[in-house]
């Protein structure tokens, strides 16, 4: 309900594209993981923001304009105090400007910084003759140019969760490789269960959505979904 009611204001607003700050609510809803994260439509509400999250924290810009926030260069990570948090305001504002002139900006998200773990990428599709779809793979490099995903159909119990993450061809990564422990992949199992509720439960209102990307930590301790970004039908 909760998650209907975010995305019933978007369409109000006549948008078909929730921003990042909405789609991460939606996920919340279905009890994801994800980083807090408020909006600022000043630079003195930053400071304020920041100071609550604490530092460190990422700043990004919110428009529903701008789905591919680095490509308008409107994402700072590691953000680390005041003085910064002033001048990225205006550089983030700045920059999606000059990426989009017409672009409607809402403002600037300060947002909790997630520490670094194994990038791996959640998306969804309705799939003509399967409905509703589930894609999990790695991030970075793994998804861009080795296309190691792998697809499951909803509703995506945690077993079939696990075995997915087992399907891809660079599993060993999950499991510890070159030393490293092995990652959380109990916590990343519910977080899929979770996400293919979520994409079933509202599939006459997604048409995509995914979460790109998702920190997986070492085993015990959990994950931090990232970015998060849903379309609307
Ligand atoms: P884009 O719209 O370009 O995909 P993202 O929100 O994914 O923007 O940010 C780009 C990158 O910045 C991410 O892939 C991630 O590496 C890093 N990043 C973004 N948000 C955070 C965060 N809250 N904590 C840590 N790293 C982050
Ligand atoms: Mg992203």
């Amino acid at each position: 309900q909760a998650a209907l009611a975010i995305i019933q204001a978007a369409r109000e607003d006549g948008r078909d594209a929730l921003t990042e700050i909405e789609a991460k609510d939606v996920f919340r809803a279905y009890g994801l993981d994800v980083t807090s994260t408020r909006l600022a439509k000043t630079e003195d509400e930053a400071v304020a923001l920041a100071n609550k999250v604490g530092y460190p924290i990422v700043m990004k810009i919110v428009s529903p304009d701008i789905l591919h926030k680095s490509d308008a260069s409107g994402v700072k990570v590691n953000i680390k105090d005041d003085a910064s948090t002033r001048e990225w305001f205006n550089k983030i504002i700045a920059n999606a400007k000059a990426y989009k002139a017409d672009a409607n900006i809402h403002g600037v998200a300060i947002q909790e910084m997630a520490p670094l773990g194994s990038e791996v990428i959640l998306g969804s599709i309705n799939d003509a003759a399967f409905g509703p779809t589930v894609m999990f793979g790695l991030g970075g490099i793994f998804v861009e140019v080795l296309k190691d995903v792998t697809f499951a159909v909803t509703p995506v119990s945690k077993q079939q969760a696990l075995k997915m993450q087992s399907d891809i061809r660079g599993a060993k990564i999950l499991d510890g490789a070159r030393g490293e422990k092995p990652r959380d992949k109990e916590a990343m199992a519910i977080t899929i269960a979770r996400y293919s509720h979520m994409i079933l439960d509202l599939q006459d209102e997604i048409k995509e959505s995914d979460a790109n990307p998702v920190m997986v930590y070492e085993d015990g301790s959990g994950l931090k979904v990232v970015d998060a970004r849903i379309i609307l039908k």
